[in-house]
C-alpha cells in the first residue's frame, strides 16, 4: 500500500484506521451478511448504526439540549437556499457578512428569498481579512449568516461576532477542528467532506425554538421541523456516507475529541505559516488574526513557479495542494485528518524547493 499526504480542499483525506475499518466491514457488517450499503435505512441494524453516528457527533460537537442535529443530503449548497427558506418568513430580510465566494454564494441564494442587509464585506481587500461587522444593519433581521472559515481564501473568525439576532453558521470547513460553544449559534449547517467523513451527508444544528418558522413555499425535503419530526428520515438518507462517518468519528474520539485535535491543528498551521513567514519565496496575503488553520494559501508570486512547485511537490508524495481557480497559488488543506508529520513534510520540501530555486 502506498498513501500519499492528500492537502485536497474537499473531498479530503480520510483517518486511515476509518478507511481500514470500512475496508474490512465493506462485504459483510456485524453478521447481517449484507454490506450497509444494501440495508434499508429502516432496519434495525441500520437504525442503530445512524443513532450512534448522531450521538456520536453531537457528544464530539457539544450539541446541548434545546438543539435538534439533522443528518441531509444535499451538501451545504442546499443550505444556501434552505436557511432562508426556513428562517426568513414571507416577507423577511436577513444580514449576511460576504467574506469569501461560499459566503458570497450563500447570501446569493438567499437573496432570491428575501432582502439582504450585507453587515460586512473584505471583497475589496480580495477577501484577505475577516470583515467587521456592521450592527445597525443586524436591526429587525431574521438571522446573521457568517462562514467560519472561508476555504478558499484562507480566513478564520479568531472570534465570533457579538449578535442580537440568531447567528446562523457555514461552518463547513472548520466544523470539529476547535471547539465551538454550540449556545453562541441559531443554527450550524456543514457538508461533511472536509472535517467530518465523506462526501454525501450533510449536518445540520438548528435550535428548537427556530424550527417551525419556514415558509409556505420551503420545499418539504429542506424544511428542518419536517425533518427532525421524521428523524432525518424523509426520505433515503446517505446511509453509507453516515456510517463512514460515524468511523470518523470513532477515530476523531480516540485523539481526544475536538479539544485534543484542535491543539494539534493548532501547531499545524503554526508550522506551515511560520515556514511561509521565514521564507523568501513563500508569501501568505491574510492579515495575521485572521489566517485559517484549516486552509493555508501561499504562493511565490509567479504563476510558472508555483506550478512547477506542485508539480515537484506531486513527484515527492504531496498532492492536491494547487489553489482554488479564483485565487491561484498554492493550498495545503489541512483538515483533522491530516498528521502533523504531513505538514512536517510538507514545510521540510518548501524549505528543499526554496533552496533549489
Ligand atoms: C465546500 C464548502 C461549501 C460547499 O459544500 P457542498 O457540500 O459541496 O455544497 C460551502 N461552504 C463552505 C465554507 C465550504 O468549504
Amino acid at each position: 500500500m502506498s498513501r500519499v499526504y492528500n492537502f485536497a480542499p474537499g473531498p479530503a483525506a480520510l483517518p486511515l484506521p476509518a478507511l481500514e475499518r470500512a475496508a474490512k466491514e465493506l462485504v459483510e457488517y456485524g453478521g447481517a451478511g449484507m454490506s450497509v450499503m444494501e440495508m434499508s435505512h429502516r432496519s434495525k441494524m441500520y437504525l442503530e448504526i445512524f443513532d450512534r453516528v448522531k450521538s456520536r457527533f453531537n457528544k464530539l460537537m457539544g450539541v446541548p439540549d434545546g438543539y435538534t442535529t439533522l443528518m441531509l443530503q444535499g451538501g451545504a449548497t442546499a443550505q444556501f437556499a434552505a436557511v432562508p427558506l426556513n428562517l426568513l418568513g414571507e416577507n423577511g430580510s436577513a444580514a449576511y457578512v460576504n467574506s469569501g465566494n461560499f459566503a458570497r454564494g450563500a447570501m446569493n441564494e438567499a437573496g432570491k428569498y428575501g432582502v439582504i442587509s450585507v453587515a460586512g464585506d473584505s471583497s475589496d481587500d480580495g477577501y484577505t481579512r475577516i470583515p467587521i461587522v456592521d450592527t445597525d444593519k443586524l436591526d429587525g433581521r431574521a438571522y446573521l449568516h457568517i462562514t467560519t472559515n472561508n476555504t478558499v481564501y484562507g480566513t478564520r473568525w479568531p472570534s465570533l461576532p457579538d449578535s442580537p439576532i440568531p447567528l446562523v453558521a457555514d461552518m463547513s470547513s472548520n466544523i470539529l477542528s476547535e471547539r465551538y460553544d454550540v449556545t453562541r449559534f441559531g443554527a450550524i449547517y456543514a457538508g461533511a467532506q472536509k472535517n467530518i467523513g465523506p462526501a454525501g451527508l450533510t449536518i445540520v444544528i438548528v435550535r428548537d425554538e427556530l424550527l417551525g418558522r419556514a415558509r409556505r413555499d420551503c420545499p418539504l425535503i429542506m424544511n428542518w421541523k419536517a425533518q427532525a419530526d421524521g428523524g432525518s428520515m424523509l426520505n433515503t438518507p446517505p446511509c453509507y456516507a453516515i456510517y463512514m462517518a460515524g468511523l470518523c468519528l470513532d477515530w476523531l474520539d480516540e485523539q481526544g475529541g475536538v479539544a485534543g485535535i484542535e491543539s494539534v491543528n493548532v501547531e499545524k498551521a503554526r508550522t506551515l505559516y511560520e515556514t511561509i513567514d521565514e521564507s523568501k519565496l513563500f508569501a501568505n496575503p491574510v492579515k495575521p488574526s485572521d489566517r485559517s488553520r484549516m486552509n493555508v494559501v501561499f504562493t511565490t508570486g509567479d504563476a510558472d513557479k508555483d506550478d512547477a512547485f506542485c508539480k515537484a511537490a506531486a513527484k515527492a508524495g504531496l498532492v492536491n495542494l494547487k489553489g482554488h481557480r479564483v485565487v491561484g497559488g498554492m493550498r495545503a488543506s489541512i483538515y483533522n485528518a491530516m498528521p502533523l508529520e504531513g505538514v512536517r513534510a510538507l514545510t521540510a520540501f518548501m524549505k528543499k524547493f526554496e533552496r533549489e530555486n
